[in-house]
Formats: structure tokens, C-alpha cells, sequence
């Protein structure tokens, strides 16, 4: 899952994931957990995720690598939020050929930045479980709390107007380039991204079922 801050990357993967049965890896999540949680992964990534700057590919193509080679991802995953570079791409093609599950698809939310700013600005996120809210077309349940989980909502601190800058430069930088890698593999598939959660969903979906599956490597 592929697109600016704020294009709806966590929401759709999620709602996705639920629907094919198969687990959502989003390594934000993941890094988020661990800056919690204090462990030496936690430790080693806050100040990175503060600054709004990227975490070293060695450190995330690690903590990927580990986690497919749970057996909940035996028969498939959605990846949002990684890869992020164009190192972390050819990382993951390289995890997957070991593992005879080529990349299937890498879906790509389309939306001009500052539509994805004014989202970020509304935005709210679980403290527990990373489920996203929005507190005008989307917003947590009574009390502030997550409706899936009831742990409180908060606004990320990298949402700060100032860090997401720098996460949009970062992402202009070094993940944007993936586009052409992706779209050269015969993998990418584009969706409008400035529209209604569920219509996004459907037509993700749509193509889902719609494109053959493995692109041009496939
Ligand atoms: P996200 O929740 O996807 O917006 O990610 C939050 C932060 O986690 C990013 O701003 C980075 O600091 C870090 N991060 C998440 N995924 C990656 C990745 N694939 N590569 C490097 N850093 C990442």
C-alpha cells in the first residue's frame, strides 16, 4: 500500500486485511508498539519517528523479514507503510523470492498533498492498537476512546505540522521513487484516494479481483 501521509494507507489496508482473512503489517504500527513498549527496537527508532525522519532499511527490512516468517502470513499479508525506499522494494523482492510468494499487487492511493495535509490535521490514532479515526468524518467512540480496542485516542505527535513536513519530504525523497519501480514490474494499480473510505474500498476491491495477480513478473 503505497501513498502520501494521510491518503488512507492504514484505513484501507485494514479494511482490506479483514476481508481477505490475512494479517495487516503496517511497520508505523509496529515501531509505534515498540517506542511504547521501551524495547531495545523501541529505544533505537524514537527519535527518528519524533523527527518525522525515515528508520534505517537495514533495521526495517529486519523487523519485516521477521514478521512474514510468522505463520500467520503463509498465505498472504497487506504491507502498508513499507517498503518506503527503493532499497526497502528490492529487500522485500528479495524476502519473497526466498519464500516462493512473489509480490502480488502494490496498490497505490493517489491524492494531492493538501488534501492529505488537511486529513493529517484531522486525524486521531488508537495509543494501543493503531486503529485510525477522524474527528469529522470518522470519529473515535464515546469518550474519546477506540472503538475497537477502548484504549484512548490521541493525535500522533509526528502529525505536528512541522513533522509532517518532513515526513512528506521524506516520502517525496524516498518513497515516491518506488512508483516507476513498481509500475516497471507491472505491479502498480492506482486508485483516487480523495474520496469516501468505502468508495476507495470497493474500487480497491474491484481491481483486486479485477488484475491478474504477479504483474509483469508473475
Ligand atoms: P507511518 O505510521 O507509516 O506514517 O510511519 C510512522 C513513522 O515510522 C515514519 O515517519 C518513520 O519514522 C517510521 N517508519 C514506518 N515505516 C517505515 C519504513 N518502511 N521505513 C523507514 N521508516 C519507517
Amino acid at each position: 500500500m503505497l501513498g502520501l501521509p494521510g491518503a488512507g494507507k492504514g484505513t484501507q489496508a485494514a479494511l482490506l486485511a479483514a476481508s481477505l482473512g490475512v494479517p495487516h503489517i503496517a511497520t508505523g504500527n509496529m515501531f509505534r508498539q515498540a517506542v511504547a513498549a521501551g524495547s531495545p527496537l523501541g529505544q533505537k527508532v524514537g527519535a527518528l519517528l519524533a523527527a518525522g525522519e525515515l528508520v534505517p532499511d537495514g533495521l526495517t527490512v529486519a523487523v519485516v523479514g521477521e514478521r512474514l516468517g510468522q505463520p500467520d502470513c503463509a498465505s498472504g499479508f497487506i504491507l502498508d507503510g513499507f517498503p518506503r525506499t527503493l532499497a526497502q522494494g528490492e529487500a522485500l523482492d528479495h524476502l519473497l523470492l526466498e519464500s516462493g510468494t512473489p509480490l502480488q499487487h502494490a496498490l497505490y492511493l493517489e491524492i494531492a498533498e493538501e488534501r492529505a495535509v488537511a486529513r493529517l490535521a484531522g486525524r486521531r490514532t488508537c495509543t494501543s492498537c493503531g486503529a485510525t479515526y477522524h474527528v469529522q468524518t470518522d470519529p473515535p467512540g464515546p469518550g474519546g476512546l477506540c472503538r475497537r480496542c477502548g484504549q484512548p485516542v490521541a493525535t500522533r505527535p509526528d502529525d505536528a505540522p512541522e513533522v509532517q513536513r518532513r515526513r512528506i519530504d521524506a516520502y517525496r525523497r524516498d518513497t515516491e521513487p518506488l512508483l516507476g519501480f513498481y509500475r516497471g514490474q507491472g505491479h502498480l494499480l492506482l486508485v483516487d484516494a480523495d474520496r469516501p473510505p468505502a468508495e476507495i474500498t470497493r474500487d480497491l476491491t474491484a481491481l483486486l479481483r479485477a488484475a491478474p495477480a504477479g504483474g509483469l513478473a508473475g
